[in-house]
């Protein structure tokens, strides 16, 4: 699914001397290649604030951490996605509400959201999934109307640009009161181990992370919160730093990959290829087609015969989990959610996928389906 292995060989020199570096240095934690990573990625970004964390997970429960939210709390996150968002919430005893997505961008239904609003809701966690943003501006405008926060996953989405009806334009991540992001190495800005970071434009919400991810600790030895050990260790910091230049041209190999999948299978009826938000750029962090009319878990079958991998992101939605279960959710509740869960499937996507590999790539798939 992804190709590390000759990324890293293309920038081995550079990424070689910068670990050897924090080596020779000692400085495992709180190396000074921390603090200049995470002013890089502000002015990447343009987040005022980005405060690196050990990893997208902890990243999520910090944020809900610094926004005081309380058990009993009801935090409404897409069933569609990745575990960690209803997790953390879960973990913080806060009440996770799940809601579908839409078919289509496969991201957080606006109306869903909209309809799931109550007196105790307190917070939105929409997810920018495989790499185009939900649709924040209206997002925004339904959560400052009820007075909610908005904490932005965008572990898939780094560098994904978003623009409002005003042509205002912003990246992921820094469009709610707070982003959160993972640097795990198959992301799209991925380190060599775990990794995370929040980003904030909120002087009192950065003061308030970096207090909980430091043990709650104000002045050494005196917790003032009840806080977590979360720390980006100074290798990692290292090479997102030495990665982070190339990051455009890792977005723009993700787009052409996608652009030639996109070209391949436009005949084709039994497959809808990923369907591009009005307002979103998309960074590919998934490539993930629906297939219709045919059997996804046949052809997922066929292709892995033939040596092409490809991926179910996500087989079951969040309500149907068993760690989750809840008796205000069943079966047939989020029908997009569960109809994607069926027909999804992701193809390889990463920053070294050349012509020939795609062509291999997309002849199985079109083959498979053909018979
Ligand atoms: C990867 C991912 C996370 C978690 O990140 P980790 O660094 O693995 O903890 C959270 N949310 C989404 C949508 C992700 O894809």
């Amino acid at each position: 699914m992804v190709d590390l292995q000759r990324q890293y060989q293309k920038i081995k020199p550079e990424m070689d001397a910068a670990i050897q570096a924090v080596i020779d240095s000692t400085a495992f934690v709180k190396g000074a290649q921390v603090d200049q990573f995470a002013r890089h990625l502000e002015a990447y970004t343009g987040a005022r604030h980005v405060i690196p964390v050990a990893n997208g997970t902890e990243a999520l429960q910090i944020a809900l951490m610094a926004l005081g939210l309380k058990p009993g709390d009801e935090v409404i996150t897409p069933t569609f996605t990745f575990i960690a968002t209803a997790e953390v919430v879960a973990l913080l005893g806060l009440t996770p509400v799940v809601v579908d997505v839409d078919w289509g961008t496969m991201n957080m239904s606006v109306e869903a959201v909209r309809k799931a609003i109550t007196p105790k809701t307190k917070a939105i966690v929409p997810v920018h999934l495989f790499g185009q943003c939900a649709e924040m501006e209206e997002l925004l405008a339904l959560a400052r109307e009820h007075n909610l926060y908005v904490v932005e996953d965008t572990a898939q989405a780094i560098g994904a640009r978003y623009t409002f009806s005003n042509g205002h334009t912003a990246q992921a991540g820094t469009m709610g009161d707070i982003g959160c992001t993972s640097f795990f190495p198959s992301k799209n800005l991925g380190c060599y181990g775990d990794g995370g970071a929040l980003f904030t434009n909120d002087d009192e919400l950065a003061r308030k992370i970096r207090i909980i991810a430091n043990h709650g600790m104000t002045v050494r030895y005196h917790h003032d919160m009840i806080g977590v050990n979360s720390r980006l260790d100074t290798i990692q910091a290292a090479v997102l730093d030495t990665k982070l230049p190339h990051l455009d041209e890792y977005t723009a190999a993700r787009q052409a990959a996608a652009a030639s999948y996109d070209k391949a299978f436009a005949g084709c009826d039994k497959i809808l290829v990923p369907e591009r938000s009005a307002h979103s750029t998309h960074v590919f962090h998934q490539y993930t087609l629906r297939i219709v009319g045919a059997d996804r878990d046949a052809l997922r079958e066929r292709l892995t015969q033939a040596g092409v991998p490809a991926m179910i992101y996500y087989p079951i939605p969040l309500h149907l989990q068993k760690a989750y279960q809840d008796p205000r959710y069943k079966a047939g509740d989020f029908p997009i959610a569960e109809r994607l869960a069926a027909c999804v499937l992701s193809l390889p996507m990463h920053t070294e996928l050349d012509e020939e590999q795609l062509a291999f790539i997309t002849g199985q798939v079109l083959n498979s389906l053909a018979n």
